[in-house]
């Protein structure tokens, strides 16, 4: 048949409305996404007719088709994929997972009335931050809590109480910019507060901050270079000087630490990396962290240090803005709880157990994979091999974590190719590409999706 004839035969929309699988649909879902998905599948045939590819007219051909793209438009768009790439906290992919029991708490919040400002004891109003600012102050041993959105919200919201129309001096070697294209000077005008920018790049001398206070002087911050190290000769002011030439001129310190994370990671044998209790031990009057970085919890901004300033904040009108919603909540108290021991953090925390898992665990599940993947499909080679995983989130950027991937090639598909349809199965596989090979990383994969990762491997083979 030639072109302009298959073209002719593709069915009206109107014939296939009749048809049994159709009528289905019609009843379950929505008319018109019904109708919207048949011009769609019609749309796709005659695209492929007019490039000249083999199509099927077949009624029962038709309607899987129409079935595949009625079950695709039903999926969410936000939707569950693997990670591959070993980057335990990966920005575009979600950051950091729920552990068991924050899900649970945020099954039973969202779906139940609860007392997210009410005051159960005492019959009326209560506030939102009471929840979890006990367990925050009990895990970081701070006077006083409040949470917001994230820690970009955190860090306005700071510097918008604590020095609105002032100035805040930063060292120049601080001014970072964390990726999503947030820059601390940008949201710091954003805040009201007046950058003054003190010291050079690789060197900022207490000195340099005491030139330049004066009356109008707001707050002293600090900003933890999540992302990047400057090396050589280099001289940074820490917490402790910083404090004392605050109280010699009546200043708040305020310390942006990024990841925040409550585990001392040099313990473990990683770089170090500040935590949230050290900075509160070295004198900072106010310290502001991620919820989803090194925490390992939901995306939230934590905001703790002394109770003076966290009670402005809870007043600042901007704090309405900034809110946090009740199921975020309900997740952060179920992780911080966790952190009352921190074995049980490490165990159940997913972003501190990939973080921290031993490179041994993952040889045995790379051989188990790896059975899976060639019981699963012909024209690959799969080879298991060791590598560095990443902590990511602009968090231990030169800690390089030793594991075991999985390293594929395909005979008939160039490593981008493979890359490319892994990402496109049906649930997608995001793996790195590295040396033209296609490399997947045990560390940030589960147990669980072995058998979904050989099923998308199955459908590459039988695509080829
Ligand atoms: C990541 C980071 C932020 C932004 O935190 P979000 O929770 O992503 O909004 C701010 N400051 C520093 C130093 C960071 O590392």
């Amino acid at each position: 048949m030639d072109k302009s004839e298959l073209l002719r035969k593709l069915p009206k929309i109107d014939e296939l409305l009749k048809e049994e699988i159709v009528e289905g649909y019609v009843k379950n879902s929505i008319r018109a996404e019904v109708i919207a998905v048949l011009r769609e599948t019609i749309d796709g045939l005659r695209g492929d007719i007019l490039e000249g590819k083999t199509v099927s007219l077949a009624k029962d051909d038709l309607m899987e088709r129409f079935a595949r793209n009625m079950e695709e438009k039903k999926k969410p768009k936000l939707r569950k994929v693997i990670n591959a790439t070993g980057v335990v906290i990966h920005t575009n992919l979600g950051r950091s997972l729920l552990n068991e029991e924050a899900v649970r708490c945020v099954e039973e919040i969202s779906m139940n009335y609860n007392n997210l400002e009410y005051d159960i004891k005492a019959g009326k109003r209560g506030s939102r931050y009471s929840h979890v600012e006990e367990i925050i102050t009990k895990v970081t041993g701070a006077e006083a809590a409040m949470v917001v959105n994230n820690n970009a919200a955190a860090v306005m919201l700071v510097l918008n109480t604590l020095s609105k129309g002032k100035e805040a001096i930063v060292s120049r070697g601080q001014l970072v910019e964390i990726g999503g294209s947030f820059r601390v000077p940008d949201v710091m005008a954003f805040s009201g507060a007046t950058l003054v920018e003190v010291g050079t790049t690789n060197r900022t001398h207490l000195y340099d901050y005491e030139n330049n206070i004066n009356e109008n002087t707001g707050v002293l911050l600090k900003v933890h270079t999540s992302n990047f190290k400057i090396l050589g000769f280099t001289e940074e002011v820490s917490v402790e000087e910083l404090v004392e030439l605050g109280r010699e001129h009546k200043l708040p310190v305020y310390e942006d630490i990024g990841s925040g994370t409550l585990v001392d990671f040099q313990k473990y044998g990683f770089t170090y990396e500040p935590t949230v209790q050290e900075s509160l031990r070295r004198g900072a009057d106010v310290v502001s962290f991620s919820g989803d970085k090194m925490l390992g919890g939901p995306q939230a901004g934590i905001i703790v240090g002394k109770k003076k300033y966290i009670d402005k904040m809870k007043k600042n009108q901007l704090t309405r803005a900034l809110r946090i919603d009740k199921m975020t909540l309900a997740a952060l108290e179920g992780t911080l709880r966790l952190y009352q021991d921190e074995k049980i953090a490490v165990e159940k925390i997913p972003t501190l157990h990939m973080i921290l898992s031993r490179k041994e665990e993952h040889l045995a599940r790379a051989e188990q994979l790896v059975g899976k993947l060639r019981a699963a499909a012909d024209g690959f080679s799969f080879e298991i091999g060791e590598d560095y995983s990443m902590v990511g989130g602009g968090s231990m950027p030169e800690e390089r974590i030793p594991t075991y991937v999985i390293k594929v090639k395909a005979e008939k598909l160039r490593s981008d190719e493979l890359e490319n349809r892994l990402r496109l199965s049906e649930t997608a596989v995001i793996v790195r590409v590295s040396n033209d090979e296609v490399i997947m990383d045990l560390r940030t994969m589960f147990d669980r999706d072995f058998d979904i990762v050989a099923d998308a491997f199955r459908a590459v083979a039988e695509g080829i």
